[in-house]
């Protein structure tokens, strides 16, 4: 689909960047966002080499008043398809996350919690609520999720402040495709796989561009039928 607009956050490294390049070698318009714009380096370079079809625009993704800040200027940047009526998102990618590692039992605090939780499950959550009236029917919105937010398959203490905020964001995930479904717009949560980037770290098993090739075949292929699931690269559904 040629005019297809996605705006991806957390766009400026790791896998949005990555789902960056990728939507727009598939000849999609982007709007990424992120934190400190002035900063992005390679996505001010890709917007150079992409005039256009490349936006970048500031998101913190746990600032409630931010997300209000995008869904205001981002008409302006969407502009009018064809037939003159106002530009829609048809793709949405919650990818934005953070991890606090090194937490142990006997030290946890609420920081890590509340920063976790603001940003991996009512980022997500708001950021697709502020913008709902901008995405089009039967558009799709994916919320970067993790095996490490699946309760059934926790087998080690693990990051609990990570764990809990993509355990929540997961249901996130299915409120708002319960929310959104008469709209019929499809909502996924995905799990990427071990990816190597500063979150995944250099021992990881796959590289970004895998990762993200994988999971925009995923979200192509999903139905309505798939909304508010948990899937993989491969498209395998993950045990909650
Ligand atoms: P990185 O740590 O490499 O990148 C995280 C991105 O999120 C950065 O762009 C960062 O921006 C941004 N970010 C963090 N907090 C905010 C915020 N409050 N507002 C806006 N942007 C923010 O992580 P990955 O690329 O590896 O991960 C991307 C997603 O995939 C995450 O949701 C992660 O949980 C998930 N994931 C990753 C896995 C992996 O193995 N890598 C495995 C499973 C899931 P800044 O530069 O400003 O900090």
């Amino acid at each position: 689909m040629p005019d297809r607009h996605a705006l991806v956050t957390g766009a400026n490294r790791g896998l949005g960047l990555e789902f960056v390049r990728q939507l727009l070698a598939a000849g999609d318009r982007v709007v990424a966002a992120c934190r400190r714009p002035g900063k992005a380096t390679a996505l001010n370079t890709l917007a150079g080499e992409h005039p256009g079809r490349l936006h970048v625009l500031p998101l913190d993704v746990a600032d409630p008043k931010s997300q209000l800040e995008l869904a205001r200027e981002l008409p302006l940047v969407l502009g009018e398809d064809d037939a003159g009526a106002p530009g829609r998102l048809d793709l949405l990618i919650n990818n934005a996350g953070v991890l606090h590692s090194g937490e142990r039992f006997g030290a946890l605090t609420a920081a890590n919690f509340e920063d976790s939780f603001r940003t991996n499950a009512l980022g997500p959550l708001l950021l697709t609520q502020a913008l709902a009236p901008l995405l089009c029917d039967g558009a799709k919105v994916a919320n970067l999720s993790s095996e490490l937010g699946s309760i059934a398959s926790t087998s080690r203490f693990g990051t609990p402040s990570y764990n809990l905020s993509k355990a929540a964001q997961n249901m996130a995930t299915v409120l708002l495709a319960r929310a959104l479904a008469e709209r019929g717009i499809i909502v996924v949560a995905l799990h990427p796989g071990w990816v190597r980037t500063e979150m995944g770290g250099a021992g990881a098993e796959l590289e970004p561009a895998e990762a993200v090739a994988g999971l925009l075949r995923t979200v192509a292929g999903a139905t309505a039928a798939d909304s508010g699931r948990f899937l993989d690269r491969s498209g395998a559904p993950v045990e909650w």
